[in-house]
């Protein structure tokens, strides 16, 4: 593979691709026209060009950086935004990740390249490998299409459109439109919006996924944990009470057609909007590709049942990195109903009550600076478990982007770790939800232990756990996610059923990457460091040719 060069696309599968408007490509593959101009995705209704006009794009932002614009029928925004690189480029999703949080806005690429522990040409490099589109195009392209969904679907006026995608000011998001589309953007909003209109204030945006999705386990998972007063779960819904920048509101997520699930967002400030979108993405798990993962697990015998069971289980994320760790430290030891009751009792006690709630929604979620000082020992909480609730709020107080992307798992592991009361099942749990590590895994997990108990009920140790867990690397978190499922969705069990404070040895300690990597992966590896090596990373082949195999258009 070319050092420079854009993701190997093969045309041939990618035109007959397009000829069946194979939805399995949506959201992996996009087509540009060079005959017009305009880019599409393989499930669009117009006629399929003539071949010699079609060159094939792995992402949206690259085919807009070579000067495309979207097509106005098939809508990419509406494309499923699926992380094609996950697991095998941990650096590219760690920065998407921090793109999708603002981390281009005000900042360069060579900023956000030494957050992640890499050179900026090198993180140049990996977004061309992989997206086939610089950082910055990454940035832009992510903004026009939230702009133009916006556009379609809402009838939020211009300048609040631009607000709201981002755009640091109306001049520069009516150039940026001019120059793609040839027209002011208000010319391309026609007849009534898609979406229902809800109260005065709130935007619906519809974000896409890719199917299967199951919807009903990921509502169990959210219920079985709602926090009184701050999430509510109802037969087909979750919402819950946001805050940022000072300032609250509501989110309320329901299904709707078309692969997709509808987000009403009620909130003052519409700059926050992409935010907010970037939050909800990673609750829902919207970015997963479950076909690639699904086909992974299924090599694993003990596995394919459950992946069979549950082709479109999800692992949940979380809203807040503080709220999650609270959470995880009031569940040690305890069910998850009882630790429903003491973040319900938290929340009465610190959180700020909503201005204007709603059913149910009553507070935000205390923010680490108002437990700083808070006596804690009147919530019902252990002396030693209220002490280390103040200790992690001072812990986030001093450091707030403790929760932010690592170079790598087992960094992230050794930062959550050094948190008061955080061992090794929380601080993986939280890499899991929070910092939505696909390849984290609490090995120490009696649910999971049982889950993998042989016929005779004896249960695997964590050891031997962690050894089978190998082979579903880097998709360890949504084995867990099969094991836990197989368990019964909202089992009532504690958060972290052992001592969290002691810790699980890993089975492979640092262990250079072997043979078998393909040759980008490779790379990464070398880059990572020791980070990537940790892992154990072996990437055996089977796995390199299906996603080489996938890549080029061939997903089976
Ligand atoms: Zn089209």
């Amino acid at each position: 593979m070319r050092d420079d060069g854009p993701m190997d696309l093969d045309p041939e599968a990618c035109y007959r691709a397009i000829a069946t408007r194979d939805a399995r490509f949506d959201g992996r593959l996009f087509i540009a026209v060079t005959s017009t101009g305009i880019y599409c995705r393989p499930i669009c209704p117009t006629r399929t060009p003539k071949r010699e006009n079609l060159v094939f794009y792995p992402s949206a932002a690259a085919a807009q950086e070579a000067g495309f614009r979207p097509c106005l029928r098939c809508r990419p925004e509406s494309a499923p935004d699926i992380g094609v690189w996950r697991g095998t480029s941990n650096t590219v999703s760690r920065a998407l990740a921090l793109i999708e949080k603002g981390g281009l806005d005000g900042a360069d690429v060579e900023a956000l390249a030494e957050r992640l522990g890499v050179g900026e040409r090198q993180l140049r490099r990996l977004f061309r490998r992989h997206l086939g589109a610089s950082p910055i195009a990454v940035a832009q392209t992510r903004r026009v299409l939230l702009a133009k969904h916006l556009i379609h679907e809402t009838r939020l006026p211009m300048s609040e459109v631009a607000l709201a995608a981002g755009f640091g000011s109306i001049r520069r998001f009516n150039e940026t439109f001019q120059q793609l589309f040839g027209r002011p953007p208000s010319t391309l909003r026609r007849g009534a919006p898609a979406a229902p209109t809800g109260p005065a204030g709130e935007v619906v945006i519809l974000l896409p996924y890719r199917a299967p999705y199951d919807w009903p386990a990921m509502l169990a998972f959210l219920r079985a944990r709602a926090i009184p007063g701050v999430e509510t779960v109802s037969e087909d819904g979750y919402a819950r009470t946001i805050e940022i920048g000072g300032a609250h509101g509501i989110v309320a997520v329901r299904p709707s057609a078309r692969n997709a699930l509808r987000a009403a967002i009620q909130f003052p400030q519409l700059s926050a909007l992409p935010t907010i979108v970037a939050r909800l993405r990673r609750v829902f798990d919207l970015i997963a590709d479950p076909e690639v993962i699904g086909a992974h697990l299924s090599e694993d015998p003990a596995l394919a049942p459950l992946v069979a069971a549950r082709p479109g289980l999800r692992v949940a994320g979380a809203w807040d990195g503080f709220e999650l760790a609270v959470r995880a430290l009031l569940g040690q030891q305890i069910t998850v109903t009882a630790a429903r009751g003491l973040a319900g009792r938290l929340v009465a006690t610190y959180g700020k009550p909503l201005a204007g709630g709603a059913e149910g929604l009553s507070h935000v979620f205390p923010g680490a600076e108002r437990l700083v000082d808070a006596d804690l020992s009147t919530l019902g909480l252990t002396r030693a478990r209220a002490a280390a609730l103040g200790s992690l709020a001072r812990a986030v107080v001093a450091d707030p982007q403790i929760f932010g992307p690592r170079r790598s798992l087992e960094e992230a592991i050794v930062k959550l770790r050094a948190l008061p009361g955080v061992g090794e099942w929380t601080a993986q749990y939280i890499a899991m939800r929070e910092m939505r590590e696909p390849d984290a895994f609490p090995a120490a997990d009696i649910g999971l232990m049982r889950a993998m108990a042989d016929r005779k009920g004896r249960r695997p140790t964590p050891g031997a756990l962690l050894a089978r867990a190998e082979r579903w690397r880097p998709w360890r978190a949504y084995a867990a996610q099969h094991l836990w499922a197989s368990q019964g969705m909202s089992y009532d069990r504690g958060e972290a059923p052992r001592d969290d404070r002691s810790p699980v040895r890993p089975l492979h300690p640092a262990r250079p990457a072997a043979r078998g990597l393909r040759a980008d992966g490779d790379r990464e590896a070398r880059d990572a460091g020791a980070g990537r090596a940790a892992r154990g990373g072996r990437a055996r082949p089977g796995r390199a040719r299906r996603r080489a195999g996938a890549a080029r258009g061939r997903p089976r």
